[in-house]
């Protein structure tokens, strides 16, 4: 295959918030970096689009003017599993923003700092090869200093993670006039048996839900939006109240398999293949902190390659940051998982709401904030 004439510093496999915070940052520091997305436009995601205060934080950090996207604040979580529910003060103040918008917003913003972005382009392979990095798409193949990978949820040939029986799911929804003063300001976590779903109020009076859920479960329940629906509902009397009149926006729920938890990508692919986001790690979807993992992580790698640092040292960094609070939400995703336990918990918190503000922080990818060297100059 031909080397393509056009080439830069670095590369970005994967037009998400990790791949453009990644060629962002590069490009602003004087770097010249391309991304390559496989979707030709703006487009969904699986994800439950609530944003934490770190994610509000690095996407301040990287120019984004998160108030002026139009999102719905996010003040309280409700957790509920059968009949029973209780709810608590989000520790920080939160945001329900689509992915659609936030995405888009970050790769125009890449682009705006000088990264080229090449959309409909899906890369194939990506290999270190004679201490450069070799990129091959469809048609081309290109050669650059750094590459980060960035294709989230999908693994590169060559480049697995583990399989994993979770499945992930997401729909938007126009709810009823009756349940909007129920959805507002509020995330809404509710277990049931085989997962738990998410609900948080987006832009437009939107109403965005995901879920998780195993795969021998779906198999019984089907895998439609009317068949997953009824099932939550016979499952949850409150989803059912919540959901009551709501119309889906599509007729297929967005989905995506394999989703492997508390993977943590510690072997290096080559000192100048830098993994981010999802391909680095993926903290369980309750905690709400992955697009802050994933913006920390592709603004991290994009400062160890502008001062020369290998991705080894950079993973190393990265994961040592995480693992605490990775350990403490993998503990909880097994305490939902649990029927028992998930009960216990949820009296629990109804007598100590505090006790699940507590809770809220300790998954918080706190350290990150350290690992970007030049945060305070730009905030
Ligand atoms: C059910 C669920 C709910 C979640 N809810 C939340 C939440 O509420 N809050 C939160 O903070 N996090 C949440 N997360 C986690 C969050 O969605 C991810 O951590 C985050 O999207 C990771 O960003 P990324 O940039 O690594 O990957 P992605 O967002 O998946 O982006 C990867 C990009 O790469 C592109 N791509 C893939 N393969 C290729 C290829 N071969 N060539 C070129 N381009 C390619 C894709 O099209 C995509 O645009 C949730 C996750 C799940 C599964």
């Amino acid at each position: 295959m031909p080397i393509s004439g056009t080439t830069a510093d670095a590369i970005a496999v994967g037009g998400g918030l990790a791949g453009s915070a990644f060629a962002l940052e590069l490009a602003r520091n004087g770097a010249s970096a391309m991304i390559f997305e496989r979707m030709r436009g703006p487009h969904h995601k699986v994800c439950g689009e609530f944003l934490s205060d770190r994610a509000q934080a690095l996407l301040h950090y990287l120019g984004i003017n998160v108030p002026a996207l139009g999102g719905s604040p996010v003040e309280t979580l409700c957790l509920a599993s059968g009949a029973a529910r209780a709810s608590a003060q989000l520790p920080f103040a939160a945001v329900g923003i689509s992915r659609l918008l936030l995405d888009e917003a970050l790769l125009q913003a890449a682009q705006r700092a000088g990264a080229k972005i090449h959309r409909a382009t899906s890369v194939e392979r990506l290999e270190a090869c004679g201490g450069r990095v070799r990129v091959q798409t469809a048609g081309a193949s290109f050669e650059c200093r750094a590459a980060a990978l960035a294709s989230g949820k999908h693994n590169i040939r060559c480049l697995p993670r583990p399989d994993a029986p979770m499945v992930g799911f997401k729909m938007h929804l126009r709810p009823a006039e009756a349940t909007r003063a129920a959805l507002m300001d509020v995330v809404h976590l509710i277990a049931f048996t085989g997962g738990y779903l998410g609900l948080c109020m987006i832009e437009e009076g939107t109403l965005s839900m995901a879920w998780i859920v195993s795969s021998d479960v779906l198999q019984s329940v089907g895998t439609s939006w009317t068949a997953q629906s009824a099932y939550f509902a016979r499952q949850s009397p409150f989803f059912e109240e919540l959901t009551n009149g709501a119309t889906p926006d599509w007729e297929k729920p967005l989905a995506v398999s394999g989703l492997p938890y508390g993977f943590m990508r510690s072997e290096t692919i080559a000192e100048t293949i830098y993994p981010v986001g999802d391909q680095l790690a993926v903290i369980p979807s309750f905690s709400g902190d992955g697009t802050a993992l994933a913006l920390a992580s592709g603004i991290a790698a994009a400062q160890a390659v502008l001062k020369g640092e290998g991705a080894s040292s950079f993973q190393f960094r990265m994961l040592a940051t995480c693992k605490p609070q990775f350990r403490r939400a993998l503990i909880i995703d097994r305490v939902i998982a649990d029927a028992r336990l998930r009960r216990a918990g949820i009296v629990g918190a109804r007598l100590f709401p505090s006790m699940v503000t507590m809770l809220v922080s300790a998954t918080r990818l706190s350290g990150l904030d350290s690992l970007i060297t030049s945060a305070d100059a730009r905030t």
